[in-house]
């Protein structure tokens, strides 16, 4: 039995069928040592009949058997293990990879034999082949005998039982050929050393044994007799040249004494080889794959100077996934979305209810409560407090707001013509004045530990009021007084002059309110820009700050409180009538050249529609007390109800349990959203609906769609208005205004965003499928080294699809980010684009983020990636290890 046996071996490749087959039958023995030189003009079998024996490549027809195992019973597994531990493959090409360094390429074959590494070993594997010093040199720097000395020391380290050497010295000069040969040769003392070449010269000089194949046929099978240079009178030469120092001192010696008398052709010492019998070992082998720390190792050398490349991908992807994010999130755009913002921004939470209403209510303004609507109101719920609130907001004002259409123009002279310029705006805001609260609310609005009073009346009155320093400050400036704070209190003071008028309230204290501290700077700032810009401060007016600042003001203006609510009461008997009666002259203003008469509250005289004043919302902001009560204005039931009815004859006709229902519909489903009953008073105000908090908190966080609203006491509505042919009542639908506007917007791009959608799908698969498979198609190559030094399918996947892990959480990561920051910057604009008047109060987002965006994205970026990825892999599992080294990429 020989070490190695090939019995009738055959090789016919595919699609050459109609050929001459690459290997013919060929039948041979080899011993377990030795060098081995196959030999033959070009395409006559040789590297066919390497491939073979190292496994590379299929067998056609026949066998090899090596230590007495047939190949015809090996599996994928058993090749594996072959070329990791008893086959070193030198090729003519060198393979190696050029991205690292001589001493990595030679630990890759460790690493895929071994987990551990012997550094030693290897140092001792790189000075073996003449190579100490460029340990870290890359392999593409150095010269063409270096690398396949690269190449040797490579599959030595493995220490094999065969060295499978193809061309080895093909790429090289004749000098440096000789001392690459010379390696081999002695590397075949220990070892068996298979080597293809078509220099016979080369044969004769190093050879043991020389195997000529011709057309895929054994041609010659010979085996050197002799090992000896001078044998008897005869020396045995295959050219001078490639003589050692001490074979040429022989032969002269032996041409000295006259013992040399002929030269012969080394070739006369080969003779026909007779297989011998003989004996070899059986060494075991740790089949191990490779470790996942190995193969990241690894990975990340072979992805150096990569880096940049993953992350300019990840770039293009996440970018790509950004707009596919936003556009879904047009496509799927519901109303919901906005409202439920609005809902969920508290500080407009009482302008939601307004805001439903008003299709109907603008732009005729909104209307002033009557005294009666306050009883009314203050009946329904004994004993709670009330608030009346100027707008929520003055930007939200109906009239004479700062929204864009009636901002006011500060004609840059001075601080105080730019009050007034205020003054006229504000008038119709402050012109009650009078905050019924308590001490609580002071400290929260202005900020403060505990409220300093400036100056307190002898006696407080329970009606009186309490107003900050900052209105007496404004008083004594635009009076040009100098008053004491204590000047004021006490007394039925404080009448400003007609266009900043407080009721000439009983001033029971001045408030401490710091306001100087606070707008220190923005007044600097008004002064700077004054003297910038003495042309007014247009250009600043526009900012958020000088918004800000209005606002500020606005609030400082809001300026008498009541701590008692007996100021309310009061208020409302005849007394305190008289008392407002006795300021009427105080409500005709100077407003933009017209006289504009203010609602007087004792009436239910309509105010110059345009100068809105107050509204009065139900506020009973010290908890706990419930007030489900839902104020429905007059003329909106009148409108439903075609009816001309006043406010006590619907409430003599609703009765006292009357009950309004609530509800909501989602404007998507049609589905009911929300339905609650609450308590009904009708006000004899038109247009304003009014509702408590408690109702307000309840729909707001509802609120989506549209409103039915449904009167639950059918039986008393039919009683009442059996003269109108309804079923019992009426449902009136109330659609919001502004996410309607929004929806309409939408709607109009919604075909446009569709194609943006598919574009950006199909445009992201194609790039994240392309970008996946070329990662891995790239290092086709490396794999077929990789594979040659015995690595399975499966430590080939394990280095080689590692940087796909790399790529995704790039791509993830940036294409999340990316979908926020997209998000952002579309919401930016489309906030400008629909921000126009009012609107602006609102800093709703369009667009939303939410997790399904975020799912499908993420989805698509991984699902396409991995698919791209397991492809080429699943292609080279088809493929042998030769095809897959040799299909360069
Ligand atoms: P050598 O190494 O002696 O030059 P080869 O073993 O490479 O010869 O090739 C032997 C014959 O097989 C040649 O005719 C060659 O064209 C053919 N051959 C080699 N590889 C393939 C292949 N992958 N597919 C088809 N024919 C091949
Ligand atoms: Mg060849």
């Amino acid at each position: 039995m020989s070490f190695l046996e090939i019995h009738h071996l055959t090789k016919i490749y595919p699609k050459s069928e109609h050929l001459p087959p690459a290997l013919n039958d060929v039948s041979l023995k080899i011993e377990n040592r030795g060098l081995v030189f196959v030999t033959g003009k070009s395409g006559s079998g040789k590297s066919t009949f390497l491939n073979l024996i190292g496994g590379l490549d299929s067998i056609t027809k026949g066998d090899i058997v090596l230590k007495g195992r047939k190949y015809s019973s090996y599996k994928e597994k058993d090749f594996n293990n072959l070329r990791k531990n008893e086959i070193g493959f030198v090729f003519q090409d060198f393979s190696l990879i050029d991205n690292l360094s001589v001493f990595e390429n030679i630990k890759l074959a460790a690493t895929i034999k071994d987990e551990v590494v012997d550094k030693n070993k290897i140092n001792a594997a790189i000075e073996e082949v003449g190579l100490k010093g460029y340990e870290n040199h890359l392999t593409k720097n150095l010269s063409a005998g270096q690398r396949q000395r690269v190449a040797i020391a490579r599959a030595i380290i493995k220490a094999p039982e065969i060295l499978l050497c193809d061309e080895p010295t093909g790429n090289l000069d004749f000098v440096t050929s000789h001392e690459v040969l010379q390696i081999i040769k002695k590397i075949s003392k220990h070892s068996l050393v298979i080597l293809v070449s078509h220099n016979i010269e080369d044969a004769y000089s190093f050879a043991d044994r020389i195997i000529e194949l011709e057309n895929g046929n054994l041609k010659a099978d010979i085996v050197l007799k002799n090992k000896e240079l001078i044998i008897g009178d005869t020396v045995y030469i295959s050219g001078l040249d490639f003589l050692s120092k001490n074979n040429i001192d022989n032969i002269n010696q032996g041409i000295k004494k006259g013992s040399v008398k002929n030269i012969k052709s080394r070739k006369e010492l080969f003779v026909p080889y007779v297989p011998k019998d003989e004996t070899y070992e059986r060494k075991t082998y740790s089949n191990r794959h490779i470790s996942f720390k190995k193969s990241f190792e690894l990975m990340n050398k072979l992805l150096k100077r990569q880096f940049f490349k993953i992350g300019l991908f990840a770039f293009v992807g996440a970018l790509l996934s950004s707009m596919f994010a936003v556009c879904y999130m047009f496509v799927n755009y519901t109303p919901e979305i906005v409202y439920s913002q609005v809902a969920t921004q508290a500080k407009y939470v009482s302008n939601i209810f307004r805001k439903m209403t008003q299709d109907t209510y603008y732009p005729t303004g909104v209307e002033l409560f009557s005294n009666k609507d306050l009883k009314i109101i203050n009946s329904t719920v004994p004993g709670a407090k009330y608030n009346t609130l100027v707008n929520t907001h003055p930007f939200y004002s109906d009239s004479c707001s700062f929204d864009n259409n009636s901002y006011p123009v500060y004609d840059g002279s001075t601080i105080s013509s730019f009050f007034s310029v205020l003054d006229r705006s504000l008038y119709a805001k402050e012109c009650v004045g009078v905050l019924v609260t308590d001490e609580a609310y002071v400290k929260q609005r202005y900020n403060l530990s505990e409220i300093t009073y400036l100056a307190l009346a002898d006696e407080i009155k329970p009606e009186g009021v309490y107003v900050t320093d900052f209105v007496v400050d404004q008083y004594n400036q635009r009076k040009g007084l100098s008053n004491t704070y204590s000047d004021y209190v006490g007394q039925l003071s404080l009448k400003l002059n007609n266009t900043i008028s407080v009721n000439r309230n009983y001033v029971n204290g001045i408030i401490q309110t710091d306001y100087k501290e606070k707008f220190k700077p923005v007044i600097e700032e008004l002064d700077r820009l004054r003297e910038t810009y003495p042309g007014g401060l247009k250009t600043y007016q526009e900012t958020s700050e000088f918004r800000q600042y209005l606002f500020d003001i606005y609030s400082y203006y809001l300026c008498g409180y009541s701590f008692n609510n007996s100021f309310l009461n009061d208020y409302q008997n005849s007394d305190t009538r008289n008392y407002v009666k006795a300021n009427n002259a105080v409500y005709t203003i100077n407003y933009n050249e017209e006289e504009v008469a203010i609602h007087d509250f004792r009436n239910n005289a309509i105010g110059n529609p345009g100068v809105t004043s107050k509204f009065y919302s139900i506020a009973d902001y010290e908890s706990g007390s419930t007030t489900q009560t839902v104020y429905f204005p007059v003329n909106i039931l009148n409108s439903i109800f075609v009816s001309t009815l006043t406010p006590e004859q619907w409430t003599a006709a609703l009765g006292n349990d009357a009950k309004i229902k609530i509800n909501i519909y989602d404007t998507v489903t049609g589905k009911v959203k929300f339905e609650k009953s609450y308590k009904l008073v009708v006000l004899g105000v038109n247009n304003l609906f009014m509702s408590s908090q408690d109702v307000i908190a309840d729909v707001s966080k509802a609120v989506v769609g549209y409103s039915d609203i449904v009167f639950t006491n059918t039986n008393t509505v039919r009683s009442v208005f059996a003269k109108i042919a309804h079923k019992g009542y009426i449902s009136f639908n109330i659609s919001p205004l502004f996410p309607k506007h929004i929806t309409t917007g939408v709607e109009m791009y919604v075909n446009l965003f569709k194609i943006l959608l598919a574009i950006a799908l199909i445009a992201l698969l194609a790039v994240v499928a392309f970008v996946s498979y070329n990662n891995v198609r790239r290092f086709t190559y490396e794999i077929g080294v990789t594979k040659s030094l015995g690595a399975s399918l499966r430590d080939v996947f394990k280095i080689f699809s590692l940087q796909e892990l790399y790529l995704l959480i790039t791509t993830t990561i940036m294409a999340i980010a990316g979908t926020y920051i997209a998000t952002y910057l579309s919401n930016y604009v489309l906030k400008s684009t629909f921000n126009a008047g009012r609107i602006s109060l609102y800093d709703i987002n369009i667009l939303i983020v939410d997790y399904r965006v975020l799912l499908v994205v993420v989805g698509i970026i991984i699902v396409t990636s991995v698919l791209a990825m397991i492809i080429p892999f699943i292609h080279m599992k088809r493929l042998k290890p030769i095809n897959i080294l040799k299909s360069k990429y």
